[in-house]
């Protein structure tokens, strides 16, 4: 199978409520996230997350459509014939009922894009992949950790444009007004690749690819409660100053 179209055949990508590319829109607040982050790292002390370690990509991560319609368009250049059967198979992994991110850690399935150990969408990868930064010992992140607590750094709301541009995407389109257009990533690329290419004659391998896959509010509604109750009763640790001071050090010290 070939990829139907480049992206300007692309006939109804939601738009930002401008009218200005949502792609383009979506570039610059990362740009700005990535330099607020580094920022954050740097006032923290610093991180022990190092290129090529991978287990926070083995986490259950939700996007919304402005993320989901750039990555939609790179799985467009990476090519639909190898990415569609990937993206199927990792959307059926999320759709059970009773999920819970660590039901689905138990799985130990890696994202849709990860591929060789890198992020095969580093420049378009959601902000939740950028702002997840941690300063505890790596090996705690791992799923074979004994369940030990994560020291994950709070970066605040650095995230929140992208919430705000997701809403006006919806907004483009009187089809997905008023919709919580909010899932896990393979099923939100795929419900957006739908959206994407309704018009093109590739159409029904989207259609094929999404048999027995929900649009991300009717996932939200079956699957996402049990996500978000777990989310809701998993523990919080508030590090102690000692502990702070004890994990800069850590770190200090390589
Ligand atoms: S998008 Fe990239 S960084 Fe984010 S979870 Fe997937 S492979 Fe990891």
């Amino acid at each position: 199978m070939s990829k139907p179209g480049n992206n300007s055949q692309i006939k109804n990508p939601p738009s930002s409520q401008s009218g200005t590319k949502l792609t383009d829109v979506l570039a610059a607040i990362y740009k700005d996230l990535d330099a607020k982050v580094a920022k954050g790292i740097q006032n923290i002390g610093g991180t022990t997350c190092k290129a090529g370690c991978t287990h926070c990509c083995h986490i259950l991560t939700s996007i919304g459509l402005a993320e989901g319609v750039a990555l939609a368009e790179r799985v467009l250049d990476m090519g639909l014939g190898s990415m569609l059967p990937k993206l199927r198979s990792a959307a059926l992994a999320v759709c059970e009922d009773g999920i819970t991110p660590f039901s689905y850690m138990d799985k130990k399935l890696p994202c849709v894009f990860l591929d060789g150990g890198l992020c095969s969408v580093y420049q378009q990868r959601p902000a939740v992949c950028r702002f997840y930064y941690v300063m505890s010992d790596p090996a705690l992140c791992s799923l074979e950790s004994n369940g030990e607590p994560v020291a994950v750094i709070d970066l605040g709301r650095a995230h929140s444009p992208i919430w705000e541009l997701n809403v006006h995407a919806g907004r483009s389109d009187p089809e997905l007004m008023d919709r919580i257009l909010i899932s896990p990533i393979p099923v939100m690329v795929l419900f957006c690749l739908s959206l994407m290419l309704r018009e093109e004659p590739g159409y029904s391998m989207i259609t094929e690819a999404r048999k027995g896959i929900p649009d991300p509010d009717a996932w939200f509604e079956r699957y996402g409660k049990t996500v978000a109750e777990s989310e809701r009763k998993s523990p919080k640790k508030e590090l102690s100053k000692e502990e702070l001071v004890q994990l800069r050090a850590n770190i200090k010290k390589g």
